[in-house]
């Protein structure tokens, strides 16, 4: 996992959301600020500050010393904000209010920097989103963990779907897709671990049963930067063809969060139930959500390179091993075995060569610099 160092600062937010929410009618109402995550992303320190509703944000930078500001017009924030520990090139935030309903966020910085991307709005609640880069190479206060993305390994989860009594989709030839993932996997694995940067972790390296609900917590267990679960498709129109990318669907991530009493996931301080921890889930997943979405669109022109793509090749659903709030993961259908032509290359130990060493090319290209910035809400 990547989004270390995150903060909630947000405690005193919780009943307040709701009523204000249904009091939303006025436009004088002033937005709530219910919380702000601050997370490590790459060079980057991504700050995220959720709202109740839209407000306008002016940002400019200080310096002697670095800062960075950002003033929300008509909000106010909850109770008992005033200051946290940052996380990367943002060393605390601190918060005051404005004269004339401004909200006042003063990021105090390591070091000079820049903002690499701001947005506003989020898909499910209104919020602000900054990456800020130091202009230079920074040298991190001791009390944090290194910078991630500088010698540091990734750890890549490879899940091969199906196995033992499950076969999964069987080819028109009979070929078992629990076989041809399998291998396509230790090829992965293989081409990832040539590289030298990378940590491989397999959910199953034999032909073994793992019941569905356990691939993710084996996951987990290993504190993984990237989950990526390789399967081949079979559909009653004989005719479908070619690779297909699916990443975490909305009613998947309405039910990961059902769920997420059984993640235990690490908040640092924030409380362990209610509101604020929701919208920490909340921004947790949604995070996630777009580093799918990015290694999704990382991996999909590799592959088209080596394989025919199906159309509308990044799809989404709520498949159970999408659903860790916490950890970036993508199914690859890597073809239909359904399909006479995509069963011979299923088959075909060469193309699922291509195809893991495109997967890998792919790791390369999400894990680069500057890492993750194009991610979009
Ligand atoms: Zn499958």
């Amino acid at each position: 996992m990547d989004l270390t160092r995150r903060t909630l600062l947000s405690a005193g937010a919780t009943a307040l959301g709701g009523v204000a929410l249904s009091g939303r009618a006025w436009a004088d109402v002033p937005a709530v600020v219910r919380g702000v995550l601050v997370q490590e992303n790459g060079q980057a320190a991504r700050v995220t500050v959720a709202l109740d509703a839209q407000a306008q944000a002016r940002t400019f930078f200080l310096s002697d010393p670095h800062r960075f500001v950002i003033d929300l017009a008509n909000t106010r924030l909850g109770a008992g904000q005033t200051e946290s520990v940052g996380a990367g090139v943002v060393r605390r935030v601190r918060y005051g209010a404005q004269p004339g309903g401004v909200s006042r966020l003063v990021l105090d910085l390591e070091a000079p920097a820049r903002l690499l991307r701001q947005e506003l709005g989020g898909r499910r609640s209104p919020e602000l989103s900054f990456d800020i880069a130091p202009t230079a190479p920074f040298v991190a206060a001791p009390t944090q963990r290194a910078t991630a993305g500088r010698g540091q390994r990734r750890t890549i989860v490879i899940d091969p779907g199906h196995g033992g009594r499950d076969p999964g989709a069987i080819g028109v030839t009979g070929v078992r897709e629990k076989d041809v993932v399998l291998d396509a996997a230790l090829q992965l694995r293989q081409a990832l671990e040539s590289r030298g940067q990378y940590r491989v972790v397999l959910t199953r390296d034999a032909d073994r049963y793992i019941p569905l609900e356990d691939r993710v917590p084996i996951a987990r267990q290993h504190d993984p930067d990237l989950f990526i679960s390789i399967h081949a498709d079979s559909a009653p129109n004989r005719e479908a063809q070619g690779v297909s990318v699916y990443t975490i669907s909305e009613r998947g991530e309405a039910r990961a969060q059902n769920m997420a009493q059984n993640w235990d996931i690490d908040f640092g301080d924030a409380p362990r139930t209610g509101v604020a921890r929701d919208i920490l889930l909340d921004l947790y997943q949604r995070e996630t959500t777009n580093r799918s979405a990015q290694f999704a669109q990382t991996v999909i022109p590799r592959l088209g390179e080596v394989a025919p793509l199906l159309r509308n090749t990044h799809r989404n659903a709520g498949f159970m091993v999408l659903l860790a709030p916490d950890v970036p993961a993508v199914l690859i259908e890597t073809g239909f075995l359904s399909n006479v032509t995509d069963e011979r290359r299923l088959s075909d130990p060469r193309a699922r060569q291509a195809m893991a060493e495109a997967m890998a090319r792919a790791v390369d290209g999400y894990f680069a610099a500057p890492q993750l910035m194009a991610a979009g809400a």
